[in-house]
This record gives structure tokens, C-alpha cells and sequence, in this order.
């Protein structure tokens, strides 16, 4: 597994890498990430913010309130419209990198499912992994 992994938005103004290695994936079917995926759900890989840093561009912002009435800061390519990564409000020092912008996950796995409860009838959910009605337990 590489030391550093990159990625980027759909137009290419957007590059990124992430200096650690990625493993987990978690897919959200919350409504929010329906409509800023336009898909099934939005599938996030948890990084420390330290870690993401951007070598092309800056993502725009789109700041949301979720479900929970929490702060959740969406960051996208401001020219094709690709999202990036998304930051809570109160949680700053984790974020979650959208995993379709990166140039390789081959590595990866999905691990988790949340937000189940609003879950596309048609988004296929793989019984194996954690699945959670609403947001991940708390530990
Ligand atoms: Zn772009
Ligand atoms: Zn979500």
C-alpha cells in the first residue's frame, strides 16, 4: 500500500493527496448525501485534516445543516462540481474524503453502512458490513 494517495475533482482544477494510507470506506444514505452525490448514497473514507492537503485549487463551500441540526461543512470543486470531502462544524480535526475522487481505492474496503433507515429501496446494502438506522454509534 502507498505512503501517500491522490486524487482530485472531475475537471482536474481540485488535486489532493492524502499523506497516510486509507482503508475503510463508509457509505452514507442520508438524504443530504443523496442530493450532494446525486446518487445512491456518498461513500467516505475517515482522514485526519492534517493529513489531506491540496497541491491544485481550493474545494468551494456549501454549509449544511444535517439531519442532527449539526454544522456540516461540504467542500466541492466550484467549476464541475465534484464533492471533496465534508468537515462537522464541531468535529473539525476529522474529516470525511469522498472516496470516487480518489485516482485509486483498489485497496480499499467498505466496512460500514449509515443512515440505513432513508436507504434508496434500490442501493444495494451488503448485509456483512455494520449497519447502522442513523449515524454511527458514538464511542
Ligand atoms: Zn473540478
Ligand atoms: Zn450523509
Amino acid at each position: 500500500m502507498p505512503d501517500s494517495i491522490a486524487g482530485g475533482c472531475l475537471c482536474g482544477k481540485i488535486r489532493y493527496t492524502v499523506s497516510q494510507a486509507l482503508q475503510n470506506i463508509v457509505a452514507c444514505h442520508c438524504t443530504h448525501c443523496q442530493k450532494a452525490s446525486g446518487a445512491g448514497a456518498s461513500h467516505n473514507a475517515p482522514v485526519p485534516f492534517d493529513a489531506l492537503s491540496f497541491t491544485s485549487g481550493q474545494p468551494k463551500l456549501y454549509e449544511d445543516t444535517a439531519q442532527s441540526g449539526n454544522i456540516l461543512k461540504r467542500f466541492f470543486c466550484g467549476d464541475c462540481g465534484s464533492p471533496i470531502y465534508s468537515q462537522r462544524e464541531k468535529t473539525p480535526e476529522m474529516v470525511v474524503l469522498k472516496v470516487g475522487t480518489l485516482d485509486n481505492s483498489d485497496d480499499m474496503k467498505l466496512i460500514m453502512n449509515i443512515w440505513t433507515n432513508s436507504a434508496r429501496p434500490w442501493m444495494p446494502i451488503d448485509p456483512a458490513t455494520a449497519c447502522h438506522p442513523e449515524n454511527r454509534p458514538v464511542k
